[in-house]
């Protein structure tokens, strides 16, 4: 099978390769105590590599008592837990993405300027959990057209992942109601790569027999190309890794597009791309 189409910009996003290379940095520097709040990234491949560097990961401090060392993945956490390990005294190497960084900030500083802070995401999910810390007792979040209602003076900010057509959806819906409203105030929060990730895999989608779709399942990222792909009708598979490949799948199919979440690592996308290859 030869006819692959690599979506451009699949893999790693900015912020996750950064936080993977601080954590293997980390790892070469220090000897012992390193752990990670949570997985590094959703990638078992990539948090197992790091375990055998003597990183692990951790969902909280109370599960480990010889902890010196503790990265902040790039999701980043909320601003009282963040506050309280460092109490607690733990060397903190904080990999939170810049991108989400300027949300978290933007959301503290429309707080503090008297703003409602509306957050356009999904409120389960780490990064919107620690956007909200930074947004005060009277934020928001919003997940659907199905809005709350509001103050007068809002400040608007996203999740960095957020489909751009369903912020739209959501900004229309405040819009149509701006007589009910002193002040509207929106920042564009939203993460580029994952948008340009999104556009192409859309593209490629259209113009092939089948997608696969490669990354954690518990990736919110990947899910969302996966649900992209079957939104357009195009046979899909998400896929972890090389292993689930079933050749039947291939079967009367000319042209495959290939396309993987920010976490996903370039060695797995070469080893599924090699295993289609010579099927
Ligand atoms: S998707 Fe964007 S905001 Fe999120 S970690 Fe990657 S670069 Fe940062």
């Amino acid at each position: 099978m030869e006819n692959i189409v690599l979506v451009e910009g699949a893999g790693f996003c900015f912020g996750v390769k950064r936080a993977i290379e601080i954590a293997f940095d980390v790892a070469k520097k220090h000897k012992e105590g390193i752990f990670t709040l949570g997985p590094i990234i959703h990638n078992p491949q990539v948090v197992e590599k790091l375990k055998e560097l003597g990183v692990c990961p951790i969902e909280s401090v109370t599960e480990e008592k010889n902890i010196k060392t503790l990265i902040i993945r790039a999701h980043g956490i909320p601003k009282d837990k963040l506050e309280e390990l460092k109490k607690k005294g733990y060397e903190i190497i904080d990999a939170t993405c810049p991108f989400v960084k300027k949300a978290q900030s933007l959301a503290e500083k429309l707080c503090l300027e008297g703003y409602q802070v509306v957050i356009i995401g999904d409120s389960e999910h780490p990064e919107v959990k620690g956007i909200f810390s930074y947004a005060g007792e009277k934020a928001v979040v919003v997940t659907s057209d199905k809005i709350p209602n509001l103050n007068k003076k809002i400040g608007i900010i996203q999740q960095t992942t957020q489909p751009l057509s369903k912020v739209k959806e959501i900004l229309n819906g405040i819009i149509n109601s701006l007589n009910e409203f002193e002040e509207i105030r929106i920042f564009n929060t939203l993460c580029n790569f994952t948008a340009k990730r999104l556009e192409s895999t859309e593209k490629v989608a259209r113009n092939v027999d089948l997608m696969i779709v490669i990354g954690g399942k518990n990736s919110a990222n990947t899910t969302q190309l996966a649900n992209l792909c079957k939104k357009i009708g195009v046979k899909t598979y998400h896929i972890e890794d090389v292993k689930e490949i079933d050749k039947s799948w291939f079967k009367d199919v000319k042209k495959i597009g290939i396309t993987a979440g920010a976490s996903t690592p370039q060695w797995i996308i070469d080893e599924i791309i090699d295993k289609i290859k010579c099927l």
